[in-house]
């Protein structure tokens, strides 16, 4: 029966025409028809002593239903239940020319018993009522299907795919089961960030090139594959941590952690457990942002990390990328960056920076790192962290690096020409060199124009996801005979598993990692063997970003005795260095 027949069948019955046109749609919704008469035959009742047509009172009744909010912090559904009610309003007035009040389509006053009498002595309901009752229909027809198609553009494909064989009733309970699912999960964060006492990650993740999978394997394919990413992530989700299939490849989970290392962890595990579907590998973008302000709007939330997934998308390196507050400057500095960065190597406003590295026990320099600076005509001094996240997206790091390597063996050289031949000066090696074979051409190229010894150039890798990666390049290095430095040890990516791979020959302790360890004994332990382990393996083991005396101390305890930090020096351009330098050696 379609609802105009449904309804007109009520009407018959004589039950009012509210009742007639919600119970036209209750069972839509899951609700049964008493159920349903009981709701409207009050609101309906009251709809009309204000004069209103009770088609009017039922219809937003059945729009409640379908886009009605019950999320306080879902002010995006409000909105759109707000816009669609007014829709609904205008349509109907325009459908009725204009006559919405019970007076105007009865032409008598509902609310005297005279009138009412009159209404019923010349069955004026049945023959006026049915057509704003028909109208109403019309337009929450129309309504409710823009919506399933608004749906299926936004919703998983597995569900589309599943809608289509389920009748229209089936359908719109189907549709709202989902957008409960939606409420649901927005309540469940919404209680977890405020319960839990540990940090909160939202972790957004999406398939790269999901678009050209589809044309490649079929839509078919793609939509198995989403299905398959939620089962797994029901799997791997414990009862604290919640995630949301947000519209087609798009899928969010919100997860408390302990430490960064643990948070990072748990992405891995997620990124391993949907790799790979029928064979076919698949790529992730993930951005996490962590919560800093627990009253922020849970939107700008997500937003956040929907900016770092953009991000990481970009990112040819880490697929992984946390929100981070310049992220809009960024966006907005990098047009800057990109269309500043030839002249800059063409200017030399790149500039290499050294900053000492100590031996605690002989309290001397016994090294440097090289780091880069861009000092802009207008801008006066930028970063790294400002720009190489730019240039290693867009490849012109090379660049950098090259000018960087050749700066700092041209250093050695000078430093050799001046009775120094102990300082080695470590430099940064992008990760994007990994990929190819082109960084040792360049590398043998600085050696043989600067003539200095390979072993005082040292090659800094960052540790990354890709272990194999990283070990391939490092055997290559090692084998030219360069030393290598494994950078940021424990921050975040750090398997021990690389120490046995790859050939490092110092183990760089990242500063966050120093600091994390530092705050308990259990800590302390940690970095205790840490040292030890890189004792036994004839690994040197440096600290990075010692700040303070406190942490001197605890180093120089458990036998780690090389030290970079501002404690000691900060970075500094190479005229104060090279004073530095021959005012420690006495030269
Ligand atoms: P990194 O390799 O981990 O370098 C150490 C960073 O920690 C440097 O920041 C240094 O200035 C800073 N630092 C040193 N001691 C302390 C301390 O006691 N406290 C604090 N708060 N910070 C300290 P910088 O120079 O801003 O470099 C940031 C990152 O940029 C570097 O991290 C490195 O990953 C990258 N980078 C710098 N120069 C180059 C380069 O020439 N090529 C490449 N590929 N990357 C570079
Ligand atoms: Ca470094
Ligand atoms: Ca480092």
């Amino acid at each position: 029966m379609t609802h105009k027949e449904k309804a007109d069948l009520l009407l018959r019955q004589q039950y009012h025409c509210s009742q007639a046109l919600f119970g036209a749609f209750a069972e839509d919704f899951g609700l049964d028809l008493e159920t349903a008469f009981k709701i409207s035959t009050c609101f309906g009742a009251g709809m009309r002593l204000g004069d209103i047509c009770g088609c009017i009172s039922a219809s937003l009744m059945v729009l409640g239903l379908a886009f009605g909010f019950y999320d306080p912090q879902d002010r995006e559904l409000e909105m759109y239940g707000n816009q669609k009610t007014r829709e609904f309003l205008e349509k109907f007035k325009e459908r009725m020319n204009g006559e919405i009040t019970c007076r105007e389509i009865l032409a008598h006053d509902i609310t005297t018993t005279e009138g009412m009498r009159v209404i019923k002595q010349a069955g004026l309901i049945l023959k006026a009522c049915p057509c704003p009752i028909h109208h109403s229909i019309d337009i929450l027809e129309e309504m409710l299907a823009e919506l399933k198609t608004e749906v299926n553009r936004n919703t998983d494909n597995e569900d589309k795919w599943m809608l289509e064989n389920l009748t229209d009733q089936e359908e719109l309970q189907e549709l709202r089961k989902q957008s409960s699912k939606k409420h649901r999960f927005r309540r469940n964060v919404g209680n977890l960030i405020f319960s839990s006492r540990k940090p909160i990650a939202f972790i957004q993740f999406d398939i790269r090139r999901f678009k050209i999978i589809n044309d490649l394997y079929g839509e078919r394919y793609g939509d198995e594959v989403l299905y398959f990413i939620r089962n797994q992530l029901k799997k791997l989700c414990n009862d604290q941590q919640y995630f949301l299939n947000v519209r087609s490849d798009v899928f969010l989970v919100v997860t408390e952690f302990e430490t960064e290392g643990e948070l990072l962890q748990f992405v891995h595990r997620v990124d391993e457990a949907i790799t790979d579907f029928k064979n076919v590998q698949l790529q992730f973008s993930y951005g996490i942002y962590i919560v800093e302000d627990k009253n922020m709007e849970r939107r700008q939330m997500e937003d956040r990390a929907a900016m770092a997934r953009k991000a990481a998308k970009e990112n040819v390196i880490s697929n992984i990328v946390f929100y981070q507050s310049q992220f809009k400057e960024l966006l907005y500095s990098r047009k800057f960056i990109e269309e500043g960065m030839q002249a800059a190597i063409d200017e030399h406003q790149f500039k290499m920076y050294l900053q000492p590295k100590f031996s605690i026990a002989q309290n001397k320099i016994v090294g440097a790192e090289a780091l880069v600076r861009w000092i802009h005509p207008d801008r006066g001094m930028i970063y790294p962290n400002e720009f190489i996240p730019i240039l290693e997206e867009n490849g012109f790091i090379r660049q950098v690096d090259y000018f960087i390597w050749r700066e700092a063996a041209e250093f050695i050289k000078r430093c050799g020409q001046n009775g120094i031949s102990d300082c080695p000066v470590s430099v940064n090696v992008s990760r994007i060199h990994l990929q190819d074979n082109v960084c040792q051409e360049v590398l043998k190229e600085v050696i043989a124009q600067s003539g200095i010894p390979k072993e005082l150039l040292e090659l800094e890798i960052t540790e990354t996801v890709n272990d194999q990666q990283i070990s391939r390049k490092a055997y290559e290095l090692k084998e030219d005979g360069y030393r290598l430095l494994m950078d940021d040890f424990g921050s975040g990516y750090s398997s021990l598993n690389i120490l046995l791979e790859t050939p490092f020959d110092v183990i760089k302790l990242d500063k966050k990692f120093i600091e994390n360890m530092m705050l308990s004994e259990k800590g302390k332990l940690i970095l205790e063997q840490v040292a030890t382990m890189a004792q036994k393996l004839e690994l040197g083991l440096l600290a990075e970003g010692v700040e303070t005396a406190e942490q001197v101390e605890v180093l120089r305890g458990i036998g780690c005795d090389l030290v970079q930090g501002y404690y000691y020096a900060k970075p500094m351009p190479v005229e104060d260095f090279f004073l530095l330098l021959k005012d420690s050696r006495g030269v």
